[in-house]
Order: C-alpha cells, then structure tokens, then sequence
C-alpha cells in the first residue's frame, strides 16, 4: 500500500516536470514538484518556486528556505519529516505573483492529488498565496498567522490548515519574523492535538 502510493507519488512528481498546462511552462527552467517523506506529518505550501529553486528542481532551496528549515528545527519540527511543495510548481516570471488560472490548473492538477497521497495531519500555509489557494474564506495574514483554521478548500480535502508568514516576507521584516518564529512554536505545541479536536 506504502509502495503503491510511493509510486503515484513518484509518478506525479514525473507528471509535474513535463507539464505544459499553463504559460508558466514557457518561462521556467525545471518544475518543481516538491518533496518529503511518504508519511510526512505535515505537508508545507509555499508561493511558487524562485530562481533557485527553479535552476536545482527542488523546493525551497534558496535564501527563504534555508530560513524556513532553521526555524523549524529551531521549533522542534524536525524538516525531515515534512513535505514541502508549492502551490504552482513553476517559477513565474520574474518572480510575480501566480495568476488565478494557473492556481487553479496547478492545484487541481496536483497538489490536491499530492496531499491525498500524503495524506498529513494537517497542511501550512506559507503566505497569503497559500492561505488564499487553500482556505474557502478571507485570509488577513496580520490577523490569521498562527492559528489553525478549518475551512480548507482544496477540493475533496477536510484537513486544518495552520497560517503563517511567507519565510521570504519574515526575512525582510523583523517583527514578521518574530512572529512566525513564534507561530512555528505554536504549530510545533498543537499539531498533535489539532487533528482530533475539531
Ligand atoms: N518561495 C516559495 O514560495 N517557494 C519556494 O520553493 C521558494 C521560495
């Protein structure tokens, strides 16, 4: 059962590298599909990949994501454990924000099949692009950083979704920083409660 899913994982990931659905096909180097362990606790969702990510394949790679791993040890969240991935899999141009068309092909086409394989505790939103891309209702990232919320909206998904900064946003400012730190804490406390108290 491990070994099949680990294969439609694998095969997915295969699928992402050769997708052409959108125009951000067309400006890319390599897709990032995302990575972790089959039986990831938590699945992590960033914006889109940046330059690094786009040169090396691999989610996370660069400045913010150095970041991100060493607050998450720092939190007692072990990033071995975790799987990381994107809401678009392609680094848009010049780093602008995804558009809505391309949210909506990338995430029916494969993070929601990525989080139904995994099949984690719960999910994190990295940003406003993720809480937005994953959450039915109005995302205030001031006010929605660290706290669970329960209106998930990946089709077919009914997981708590954790909102925190985008690392790349808590990097350029010290009081967000501060903050995620903070939040990282609190998911780390919670994540083992949240599932069952709904
Ligand atoms: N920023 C993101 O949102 N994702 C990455 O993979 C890298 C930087």
């Amino acid at each position: 059962m491990g070994g099949e899913r680990a294969a439609l994982l694998q095969a997915l990931a295969e699928q992402v590298r050769i997708c052409l659905e959108c125009r951000l096909a067309e400006s890319r180097r390599v897709a990032v599909p995302g990575e972790g362990p089959l039986d990831a606790e938590l699945v992590w969702v960033g914006e889109a990949p940046g330059a690094a990510e786009d040169r090396a394949g691999r989610p996370f790679v660069g400045a913010s994501g150095r970041f991100l791993r060493r607050e998450m040890e720092a939190a007692g969240l072990d990033p071995a454990r975790m799987y990381i991935t994107n809401v678009v899999k392609c680094r848009p141009p010049g780093n602008r924000q995804p558009r809505p068309d391309e949210i909506a092909i990338c995430t029916g086409l494969y993070l929601v099949r990525q989080v139904d394989l995994v099949a984690p505790r719960a999910l994190v939103a990295l940003g406003a692009t993720a809480a937005a891309a994953l959450l039915a209702g109005e995302v205030k990232m001031t006010a929605a950083h660290g706290s669970w919320r329960y209106d998930g909206s990946l089709s077919g998904q009914a997981l708590p979704v954790f909102v925190t900064y985008h690392p790349a946003a808590a990097l350029r400012n010290e009081r967000w920083r501060e903050e995620m730190r903070a939040d990282l804490r609190q998911l780390a406390a919670s994540r083992e409660r949240v599932a069952y108290g709904r």
